[in-house]
């Protein structure tokens, strides 16, 4: 198909999804990407065209929009308003984090439940789309305001989900703390232990490797892009942004491989330490982060090191870059420098964190780009795995599910290469995991019949 009927295709296609779900740009974006990949095997593939797949898999089954009220330390009443997108279940209950930040709304949500269908295809475990959340900002809050906000929230939430149903995570804002006071406030109002939530602590039905599966996952995925170039991490300069859960683990496991981690980030600024962040000083910032809940420009202060206020880490040389932080942090800009300063791989923590004018620069510059959907699809594999462990009411091993989630992320890339691969050679990432997540998708909700 050439590009000017692509094109052509693609804006028809747009505009009706555009007039139904108006000013929800991010899920625009998401869609948008994917149908330019899906458009040209559709049109090779009629039987996805006739059962107008591609148009029902744009349709959340299921929104649901509440009320969450709680009340603050000073007793004073606060409303926040809570979502659950239950976006696609044709491969099995649906499946989704959990996004706790004042950013969320119905678009971003969207947008994150619309990308989960195609991940969790991509991770071949039985998982459904899905995603929440809310637009409580747990920064600066009491653990008891996040616990009595975490309580309002999954009474609501309750009515909904279900370990054969739907199954939330965590995501940005969403850690073992919330994920704790939701699973007691469930149990409580149900009278059940279930393997309803993933992320949960190790003593209560939580797995082993599920806080580092995100950032290892995004991890292993490079160590694969990179190898198909005959090139390893030992040795590799590599810029992450964040400094929360995926950015952490990210940081270990490049380590780990002998790569040198020399940027991390929070929303107000990026450090630079030249000499690399090794495991004492990650131990630092797991501390500062996930205990102290204090601000990254500390470890500038703390180390002697560059701390740059309101700007993003593209800026300093490195080979790889890892976006682990959020939507639409690198721009076009961004890309150019990274690929300008020699960076020739970028594996994204997070979600759709690279623009579409930036997504088309690399691909352009036909670096090593693997996108969100499958270089963080190890975070939902994981918890894929805790739901598993949670059905046969075993635990297993660290090292059992490490083996596992490296083993998927092995196989995610051998998907992407299958579907994405062109005729010079150069892997389309985008194309791979677009066409790869969508097959086993479309043959399920064929086979389903009206659904
Ligand atoms: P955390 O809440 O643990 O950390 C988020 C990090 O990103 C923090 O450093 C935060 O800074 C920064 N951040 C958040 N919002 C913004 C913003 N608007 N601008 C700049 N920085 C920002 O979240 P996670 O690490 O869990 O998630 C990070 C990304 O990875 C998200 O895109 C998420 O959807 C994705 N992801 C997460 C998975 C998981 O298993 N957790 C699985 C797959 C994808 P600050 O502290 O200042 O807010």
């Amino acid at each position: 198909m050439n590009k000017e009927v692509l094109d052509q295709k693609v804006n028809d296609f747009m505009a009706k999804v555009i007039a139904k779900n108006p000013s929800e740009v991010e899920f625009h974006q998401a869609v948008k990407e994917v149908v330019e990949s899906l458009i040209p095997y559709i049109e090779e593939h009629p039987k996805y065209k006739d059962g107008k797949v591609l148009e029902r898999i744009c349709e959340p089954e299921r929104v649901l929009m509440f009320r969450v009220p709680w009340l603050d330390d000073k007793g004073e009443f606060q409303v926040n308003r809570g979502f659950r997108i239950e976006m696609n279940s044709a491969i099995g209950p649906y499946k989704g984090g959990l996004r706790l930040h004042p950013t969320v709304n119905l678009g971003v949500l969207k947008f994150l439940a619309f990308e989960q269908i195609f991940k969790n295809s991509l991770t071949t475990l039985p998982m459904g789309g899905g995603k929440g959340g809310s637009d409580f900002d747990p920064k600066g809050k009491s653990d008891n305001e996040v616990m009595k906000f975490c309580q309002s929230f999954m009474t609501e939430l309750q009515r909904h989900i279900g370990p054969d149903t739907d199954v939330p995570a965590g995501d940005i804002g969403v850690g073992g703390r919330e994920i704790g006071f939701m699973f007691g406030q469930y149990k409580r109002l149900r009278n059940e232990f279930t393997g309803v939530l993933t992320g949960k602590g190790l003593e209560w039905g939580g797995s082993l490797i599920r806080p580092e599966a995100t950032g290892y996952g995004a991890t292993y995925f490079a160590k694969e892009m990179l190898a198909t170039r005959g090139l390893e991490i030992e040795g590799k300069t590599v810029v992450i942004s964040g400094s929360g859960n995926v950015s952490q683990y990210a940081c270990e496991r490049v380590t780990m491989y002998g790569g040198k981690v020399v940027t991390m980030s929070d929303s107000n600024g990026f450090i630079y330490d030249p000499n690399g962040i090794d495991a004492e000083k990650l131990a630092y910032i797991m501390n500062l982060k996930n205990v102290k809940r204090g601000r990254i420009s500390d470890y500038a202060t703390k180390y002697g090191v560059e701390y740059h206020e309101g700007k993003t880490p593209w800026g300093v040389k490195c080979d790889i870059a890892m976006p682990c932080a959020t939507q639409n942090e690198l721009n076009e800009a961004d890309a150019k420098v990274l690929v300008a300063n020699g960076c020739y791989c970028v594996s994204e923590g997070a979600n759709m964190p690279s623009t579409p004018e930036a997504v088309e620069y690399f691909l352009e510059k036909k670096i090593l780009y693997g996108l969100g959907k499958a270089a963080n699809a190890g975070g939902v594999a994981t918890s894929g795995l805790e739901m598993s462990q949670n059905s046969l009411r075993l635990s297993w091993t660290r090292e059992e599910v490490d083996q596992r989630l490296h083993q998927i992320m092995i196989d995610i890339h051998k998907t992407c290469v299958k579907f994405g691969k062109e005729e010079d050679g150069f892997i389309n990432y985008v194309k791979g995991a677009n066409i790869g997540g969508f097959v086993k998708i479309a043959d399920s909700m064929l086979a389903q019949g009206l659904v």
